[in-house]
């Protein structure tokens, strides 16, 4: 890791294929040309009522999009949940995690987008038994492994993109600092990826880029 410049692995919530911003992003990618981001994606996103599945034939060339950026080394996507229903993983017991869990890692894999293996539960509510049961491994025979995941939670960043930029001496001990944000404008929130992208365009000019899955 460079020891000059600032070293940041920058994350937004709430990918799918109807919620991407992947105009902005590519806009950010062009200024920036180091430009890493994680996003953490829903695979069957319920959020707007129609249920949005990532797997849905007619969004083939928007995953195309996302697996060009992938491939061209800046861009990773994580697991935000299946459904991101209000607090879907909050009073799951073990098996009802797992289920889930199986369900959403099928479906980004029958979508062929790469996700490394990191979790975030919608608004970070997340039962101990659920917990416990995305870090374990599950094998289910004949289909695959799942599992096996690192589980982010709430404070586990260090800058909200609606605020400044934590001070140098709050980040001492700090050797990359995590900016969190969504893709999305409002909300309550304010943290878009449109709304805070001027920020990231004034990063300085040596800025370090991480993914989150390359300082977990
Ligand atoms: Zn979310």
């Amino acid at each position: 890791m460079s020891n000059n410049g600032l070293n940041i692995a920058i994350e937004y919530d709430d990918l799918a294929p109807h919620t991407h911003q992947l105009e902005y992003l590519t806009k950010i990618k062009e200024h920036l040309p180091e430009f890493k981001v994680t996003l953490f994606t829903i695979p069957l996103d319920i959020r707007y009522g129609e249920p949005v599945r990532i797997t849905n034939p007619e969004y083939e060339l928007w995953r195309k999009a996302i697996r060009a950026c992938i491939r061209d080394g800046w861009m990773e996507l994580a697991l935000h949940g299946l459904t991101h229903n209000y607090l879907e993983f909050k009073n799951l017991d073990h098996d009802q995690a797992v289920k889930r869990l199986i369900t959403a890692e099928r479906m980004m894999r029958e979508a062929n987008l790469p996700y490394v293996k990191i979790f975030k539960a919608p608004h970070w509510y997340v039962s101990p038994e659920a917990k416990e049961a995305i870090q374990n491994k599950h094998i289910v025979h004949g289909i695959g492994e799942f599992g096996g995941m690192e589980v982010v939670e709430d404070g586990y960043y260090h800058w909200n993109l609606k605020d400044d930029m934590p001070k140098p001496a709050e980040m001492k001990d700090v050797k990359v600092m995590i900016a969190h944000g969504h893709v999305m404008d409002g909300n309550g929130c304010n943290n878009g990826i449109q709304e805070t992208m001027h920020k990231i365009l004034d990063l300085p000019t040596d800025t370090n880029f991480h993914f989150i899955s390359e300082i977990l």
